[in-house]
């Protein structure tokens, strides 16, 4: 029997009452690395719950990919800037957050997604790559939080949602800077948890094993390359340590920053939540 309105065309989504989610609307977030992939993902999803937005990658912000990702979380109707600091640099991110605070009058939601991959043995691995994934991945956070965490104290509430990566609680070969950073980030999550854990403050982590974004598709033709197969063996290489042998989506990654910013979420902090059709429980 199927409740009154729902009909057996229906998505799935729209059949199933609307969990409830509080505490986000006219909230400020910073979103890094949000003009693509998971980040804008994120992005979107806090911009529907009514949250303005500061987004944040690279490149110029009339650049065409930017303007796409800036208008499509415009379009959602709350308030939306962006800022291009470049998460390599302390000087620029902590301006990025002081910037944020006097536009928008506070940073209540931060969420530290910025992050680039490299792959190569450990031997040969470019430490121009290896300063550049550490800084970007793992100290960039460690700035926004400095930097965003008096302002939440002073109003008691803040939500801090780091992305971190099924490379936080496993490994991979070749992926030495990113592994060591992700395990960096997630053990940094569980710090600022505990440093805020008597306030309304938390800091949690998300860790998605494959999502289809533009950081896994520039992965294939290399692995295409160095294993001597095609794009489309590559794709489902990929996908080898990922039991469910599918992609983790930007929205199901988005859905999980909306719960960990709202009021239901008050109570949850320090944890490290897999998204990884389950990868980790192998
Ligand atoms: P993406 O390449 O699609 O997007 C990366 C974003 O970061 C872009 O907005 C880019 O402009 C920004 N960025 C990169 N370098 C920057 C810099 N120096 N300064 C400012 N912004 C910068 O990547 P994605 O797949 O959406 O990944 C986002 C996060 O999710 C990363 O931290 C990544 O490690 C993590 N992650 C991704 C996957 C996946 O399968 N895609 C899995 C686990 C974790």
């Amino acid at each position: 029997m199927l409740r009154r309105g729902i009909t057996a065309t229906t998505p799935p989504s729209e059949r199933l009452p609307r969990m409830s989610i509080s505490g986000i609307k006219g909230k400020t977030a910073v979103v890094t690395g949000s003009t693509s992939g998971i980040g804008l993902g994120i992005a979107l999803a806090l911009a529907k719950e009514g949250a303005n937005i500061v987004m944040n990658g690279l490149g110029p912000e009339d650049e065409p990919q930017n303007q796409a990702s800036i208008q499509a979380v415009k379009a959602l109707g709350t308030r939306v800037s962006f800022d291009g600091a470049n998460m390599l640099r302390a000087g620029e991110i902590v301006a990025m957050i002081q910037k944020a605070e006097k536009d928008f009058g506070q940073v209540d939601i931060l969420v530290n997604n910025a992050g680039i991959q490299h792959v190569s043995p450990i031997e040969t691995f470019p430490t121009e790559k290896w300063d550049a994934i550490i800084a970007i991945n793992l100290t960039s956070a460690f700035h926004t939080i400095r930097t965003s965490l008096p302002g939440m104290k002073t109003r008691n509430w803040g939500r801090i949602v780091n992305v971190c990566s099924a490379h936080s609680l496993t490994a991979s070969p070749f992926k030495a800077a990113y592994v060591a950073a992700k395990h960096g980030l997630a053990g940094l999550t569980k710090t600022v948890a505990l440093e805020t854990a008597e306030s309304m403050i938390t800091c949690n982590a998300i860790s998605p094993g494959f999502v289809w974004t533009p950081l896994v598709e520039k992965q294939i033709p290399d692995l295409a390359k160095s294993e001597g197969i095609t794009l489309e063996q590559a794709k489902k290489k990929v996908l080898e340590r990922q039991p469910s042998r599918r992609f983790a989506t930007t929205d199901q990654i988005g859905a999980m920053a909306v719960y960990l910013a709202s009021e239901e979420a008050s109570a949850v902090t320090g944890t490290n939540f897999s998204i990884d059709g389950g990868w980790t429980a192998q």
